[in-house]
């Protein structure tokens, strides 16, 4: 019986220069012969993508002591190797020479990892300040990888009132501490609530206050685009590497990966080895974690481990308070009654609350007139028309039963097929999201139905557009033709 684990070295954490040292011996030609072989029956065995993703770079270095020195590009494949092939390699080599009794895999050189980068672009530019190297690792070879920030989003041009208090504190804490106060940050709201605002704000102060720190923002859409790309192209060690090796890791919109599962053990895998290195990650979302259906319970739990900090709906004393900032940015003349009048009015996302003030004012700069209680009525007519139509439960039925080709009855009815039930349970979703009714109102227009049946029927129908394209699409088909 072999001792594999006596055999079996790697290295630790001193990467050893591999330049050979007093007790090492450049391997002759019979062993570079045997490692060859070796080398090339990996390929056979582990099978081609395994093969260029892992073991391709390894190099014989040297032969002493009955110990082959094998060296690997990065630390991370060396562990990686270490973990998964390193017996079967030293097996395979005993073959072919018995007497071998260990492997030693070491580091060469630090290959894929965004420091690496930053310091091929730092010799580059040897006369460039340190705050290029950020933006030069976006435009750089890994940009892929990068989303763009906004340069107005920013702490100080960000309102805190009482929604988004918690949230914002939260962030500035994670921007201004040199250690890792809570992780993950977790920020989730509303669409239009601020949390890519805040994203953005941390990523600037943070290379703000180290411009050699590697923050990487990006949305969950991009971070699963890039990653399918890499499995398809049989890549996918570079983009391990690369996302193993940020001090920052930033995603938005994290909900965007409830149900698609490779994506979400990939993301749990970084995320779980950046954790362990003590890096920070902050996520944004538009539900809790305990609200998102689709993720993995184990995601799920860890999701929550850190801090999250919600943004509730706005107030109208920070929707004025916005819009009073964008007032004097914008260095406008709006009357302080028009500001009143908008924030009155548009109360759901702050998005088009910024939106409306920007058009009356460019409405009032192209006629050349001024900015009144009065032109406000009139330019923003069409959005607040939209705005002040409310949506009924009938109209919720009739539009879902059109989409269907179902009757009027269905709705009503107690019949459970599922050709039948779905639908209903789409109307209900429906009503919940687009009417201020409850839930026992709403069971009652649906067959004097129980609140626990639409409450049932939300989760599920959440639950399904997660889990089925064309169930999302017909909520979204049907939402749409009901506002627009
Ligand atoms: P979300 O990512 O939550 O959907 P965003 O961060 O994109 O929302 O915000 C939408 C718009 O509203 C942006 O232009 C943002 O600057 C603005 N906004 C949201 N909250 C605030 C705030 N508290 N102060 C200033 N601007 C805000
Ligand atoms: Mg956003």
């Amino acid at each position: 019986m072999k001792q594999p684990d006596r055999i079996l070295t790697v290295i630790g954490e001193n990467e050893k220069n591999v330049d050979m040292s007093v007790n090492s011996y450049a391997p002759t030609g019979e062993v570079q012969d045997l490692w060859d072989r070796v080398h090339k029956d990996m390929r056979q065995e582990f099978g081609e993508a395994v093969f260029r993703s892992w073991l391709k770079p390894l190099q014989l270095q040297a032969y002493y002591h009955n110990t082959l020195e094998v060296s690997v590009p990065t630390r991370f494949i060396r562990d990686w190797i270490q973990n998964n092939y390193a017996l079967r390699i030293l097996e395979m080599c005993r073959k072919e020479q018995a007497d071998l009794q260990r492997i030693e895999f070491v580091v060469a050189q630090s290959g894929f990892t965004a420091t690496d980068v930053v310091n091929v672009i730092d010799e580059e530019h040897k006369e460039s300040t340190s705050t290029f190297r950020a933006k030069d690792l976006e435009e750089g070879p890994f940009n892929e990888f990068f989303s763009p920030l906004d340069p107005r989003f920013t702490f100080d041009s960000f309102v805190i009132g009482e929604p988004n208090a918690l949230a914002c504190s939260a962030a500035k804490r994670v921007a201004e501490s040199i250690s890792v106060p809570f992780n993950p940050l977790y920020i989730y709201g509303g669409v239009g609530l601020g949390k890519t605002h805040l994203m953005h704000a941390i990523a600037w102060e943070i290379r703000r206050r180290d411009p050699s720190k590697i923050v990487l923002y990006l949305s969950a859409e991009k971070f699963m685009y890039q990653f399918v790309k890499a499995l398809r192209a049989q890549d996918t060690m570079r983009f391990k590497e690369f996302f193993r090796s940020v001090d920052v890791l930033m995603m938005d919109d994290i909900q965007f990966i409830a149900g698609k599962e490779s994506t979400q053990e990939e993301f749990f895998h970084t995320f779980n080895a950046l954790i362990d290195n003590n890096k920070q990650i902050i996520i944004s979302a538009d539900r809790a974690p305990s609200d998102m259906a689709g993720l993995e319970e184990r995601l799920r739990s860890r999701l929550a481990w850190g801090l999250v900090a919600d943004i509730q709906p706005s107030t109208y004393e920070l929707r004025l308070g916005i819009l009073e900032r964008k007032r004097s940015l914008m260095d406008a003349n709006v009357p302080q009654s028009v500001l009143e009048f908008l924030a009155l009015k548009i109360t759901s996302n702050i998005r088009e609350l910024e939106g409306a003030l920007t058009r009356l004012v460019a409405h009032a700069d192209v006629c050349g007139h001024d900015v009144t209680l009065e032109t406000a009525q009139n330019v923003l007519h069409d959005l607040l028309r939209s705005h002040d139509r409310r949506i009924t439960i009938d109209e919720i039925q009739k539009k879902v039963i059109q989409h269907y080709s179902l009757k009027m009855d269905d709705m009503h009815s107690a019949r459970r097929a599922r050709a039948v039930a779905r639908p209903r349970q789409i109307a209900m979703y429906l009503a919940k999201q687009l009417t201020q009714r409850s839930l026992p109102e709403i069971g009652r227009k649906f067959g004097g139905r129980d609140h626990t049946t639409v409450m049932h029927a939300v989760k599920k129908i959440e639950e399904l557009m997660n889990l089925d394209d064309t169930i999302a699409q017909d909520v979204d088909v049907i939402q749409r033709s009901l506002k627009g």
